[in-house]
């Protein structure tokens, strides 16, 4: 039984997670699954919950930034960008610091860690309370659509874990920005809620990772798996017009004709479209598949802002798919 707890039930949250529980919390982003991050037992638990086919590195989240940055040597430019966008949804990548409590499986055994001090006000009361680092991948099932509700996350991991404290939907709704700070080069490893731009404003033009082989151990950041957050139906992208027998993901006026139409925002708004992908491919999805329908369209978003990590998001959903 996975409990499901109420944001008053924050110490009973807080009091699994240091008995090594499994515990689902709300952060401006999506719904983490919460381990603590010095318990190998703890997080190994995270990668059976999940059905993650191999030890991807997690991240780590804190309460403040100086907590995290006690476990990672952080430079004046890992100082910087953290003094302007924590707490938020900018993830780290730094070397980790020699006598960092991080367990080596939470890091994946790399000699790097992922630190990231989130803004969501009930993610930083339950790290508070906490009192340790926790890891937390997304509370999905491995490749499925992230969750931004308490009911996303029974969805896939009821039974599996121990409690799921709901906060109500998350106000961004994209997963964080992950920022490799190891080298001279700054690099995007992954686009999300903090605007690639906006980065840049701070740090000069970011690099990109090499082109890397989906080889085993060959990615620089394993969320890049180019199939991922992947509905049931196939998604097309770019849709130019849709028919009855398919779903649309709708952004700004509707195409006519489709068999489900879900909005990501009326006034083309990508901040608004970014809040609702995920739940709109999860309703596409059962929609969809409850009227019979073949697949799932999306209209293009503009790719200013936000909108390139929503493209990010669904070429990912749209790739083909690994065999099961
Ligand atoms: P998620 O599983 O959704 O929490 O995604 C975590 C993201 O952070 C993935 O893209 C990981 O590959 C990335 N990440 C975490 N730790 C590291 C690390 N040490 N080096 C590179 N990427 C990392
Ligand atoms: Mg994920």
């Amino acid at each position: 039984m996975t409990e499901r707890l109420a944001p008053e039930q924050l110490t009973r949250a807080a009091a699994l997670l240091r008995a090594g529980g499994l515990v689902a919390f709300p952060t401006e982003t999506v719904y983490g699954l919460g381990a603590d991050a010095g318990n190998a037992a703890a997080v190994a638990r995270i990668f059976a919950a999940k059905g993650r086919p191999r030890f991807n590195p997690l991240i780590s989240h804190f309460a403040a930034a100086e907590a995290a940055f006690a476990e990672v040597r952080a430079d004046d430019r890992a100082r910087l960008v953290a003094g302007r966008f924590w707490p938020g949804p900018l993830t780290l990548v730094l070397p980790r610091a020699e006598r960092s409590r991080i367990d080596p499986l939470t890091g994946a055994g790399l000699p790097s860690l992922a630190v990231r001090v989130p803004a969501h006000p009930l993610a930083r009361a339950l790290l508070r309370e906490a009192g340790v680092p926790v890891a937390a991948p997304s509370a999905n099932r491995s490749g499925a659509v992230s969750p931004t509700t308490a009911a996303h996350v029974l969805d896939g991991l009821e039974g599996r874990i121990e409690a799921v404290l709901d906060g109500g939907a998350c106000p961004v709704g994209l997963e964080s920005t992950v920022l490799d700070l190891t080298g001279p080069q700054p690099l995007l490893l992954r686009p999300g809620g903090v605007p690639e731009a906006a980065l840049a404003a701070l740090l000069g033009p970011l690099g990109r990772p090499g082109a890397v082989a989906e080889a085993e151990g060959g990615l620089k950041a394993p969320g890049m798996m180019s199939s991922h957050y992947a509905p049931g139906l196939p998604v097309r992208l770019d849709a130019a017009s849709v028919g009855p027998d398919e779903a649309l993901l709708a952004f700004g006026p509707p195409l006519p004709g489709a068999g489900a139409t879900w909005q990501l925002s009326e006034g083309r708004d990508p901040v608004e479209a970014a809040a609702r992908l995920f739940a709109g491919l999860r309703w596409l999805d059962a929609e969809g598949r409850r009227r019979g329908l073949a697949g799932i369209a999306a209209m293009p978003v503009p790719p200013e802002g936000l909108g390139a990590a929503i493209n990010d998001r669904l070429a990912r959903a749209a790739a083909p798919r690994p065999p099961a």
